[in-house]
């Protein structure tokens, strides 16, 4: 386990504009990988009610201190490319939110597998959830029957990382006996969580150290707070105790900013594990379990005992899909013109969460 004092002064430091996530603080190698190209991502959070899954997201993405903030020049260009999605979910006994959760992984990823295989390949809208930030409690003295149950259910479909909620309430010891309490836990059930990958070896020294330490902080025991409050004379995000502040963003008090930098430096990674483990293994599923796959890559259901005979659906298919593009050319094209319109009337400005 890592010790606060064992972290470099400055690694996790917060980017001096609080606009925004912090993409162009990134190492260089990784911000190029990431932001090359362009991509959505959608991150999940599940966990109890109450646990601060939304004061959560609303410290990681800045979504409510800074409403209106303005976005510093040289972000501006990525945060037109990078997309990201946040959802927080509750969870609850009797396994009925559990179905509604499994169940909107498995659309996602039956959307997307319908598109890929449709004519209009290149502007596929990827909404598979690439990220699952699973909240522990704090008070419990390791994983509930229903983390087990919840992790189990969703571990082969997302990229599952565990976060210990609400950790200004433990000290630092018993953060440290909790961390290793709910790992050994993982372990023993077979739950598989996300791995952050090696540095490789031709990443900086810096980078190589702080994929060190991110992995030793698993799970990440964080604090999230709705308030600014003032600091060594300073305003920054915390929580006010009798006995002094709780600062979200500062590495020696919680997690925060490593989550925060995990999942900004491992983006590409989760997509990657997204893609090439989660959604291969639904595909492969999918496959087995019925349909076979058409001359376009369509999977077409079992052919019925009565109906058209496969070339004939193929043929419906390919009429179907062709007025489905001709639709979303037109809704694209009235979009764009809609887009003009706002830029020529000067508010053009690009939503960054
Ligand atoms: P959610 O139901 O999981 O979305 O939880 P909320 O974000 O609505 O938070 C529930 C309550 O917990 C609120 O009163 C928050 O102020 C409080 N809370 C949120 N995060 C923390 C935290 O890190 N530490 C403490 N002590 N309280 C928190």
């Amino acid at each position: 386990m890592s010790q606060p004092d064992k972290m470099k002064q400055g690694q996790f430091s917060n980017p001096e504009t609080p606009g925004y996530v912090g993409f162009a603080n990134l190492p260089n190698q990784v911000h190029r990988k990431s932001v090359k190209k362009g991509f959505e991502f959608t991150l999940m959070v599940v966990g109890e009610s109450g646990l601060g899954k939304s004061t959560l997201i609303n410290s990681l993405f800045l979504t409510d201190l800074y409403p209106e903030r303005v976005i510093p020049g040289a972000a501006e260009k990525i945060e037109r490319t990078v997309q990201i999605e946040a959802s927080t979910v509750e969870i609850e006994e009797r396994g009925v939110k559990l179905q509604i959760i499994v169940g909107y992984i498995d659309d996602q990823f039956e959307r997307y597998l319908h598109d890929e295989s449709g004519l209009n390949r290149r502007h596929i809208v990827d909404n598979r959830v690439h990220c699952c930030f699973y909240f522990i409690s704090p008070l419990g003295h390791g994983l509930k029957p229903l983390d087990v149950q919840f992790m189990k259910a969703i571990h082969n479909k997302v990229n599952v990382v565990p976060v210990i909620a609400k950790a200004d309430t433990l000290t630092l010891r018993e953060r440290e006996r909790l961390k290793r309490r709910i790992l050994d836990e993982i372990d023993e059930h077979g739950i598989k969580i996300y791995h952050l990958p090696d540095a490789e070896s031709d990443e900086d020294e810096d980078f190589k150290e702080q994929t060190r330490i991110l992995k030793a902080s698993i799970p990440f025991a964080v604090v999230g707070s709705n308030q600014q409050i003032e600091a060594k004379g300073k305003k920054v995000r915390g929580r006010l105790y009798p006995w002094g502040v709780v600062e979200v963003e500062n590495p020696e008090h919680n997690d925060f900013l490593k989550l925060r930098i995990m999942l900004i430096t491992h983006m590409q990674d989760l997509q990657e594990v997204t893609q090439d483990l989660h959604y291969e293994n639904f595909r492969s599923e999918r496959l087995k379990r019925g349909g076979r796959l058409s001359s376009h890559g369509y999977i077409l259901p079992l052919s019925p005992a009565y109906g058209p005979e496969p070339e004939e659906m193929d043929k419906d298919m390919i009429l179907q899909e062709k007025e489905a593009e001709l639709r979303r050319m037109q809704e694209m094209i009235a979009k764009m013109q809609a887009q003009m319109q706002k830029q020529g009337d000067g508010e053009g400005e690009g939503q960054h969460v």
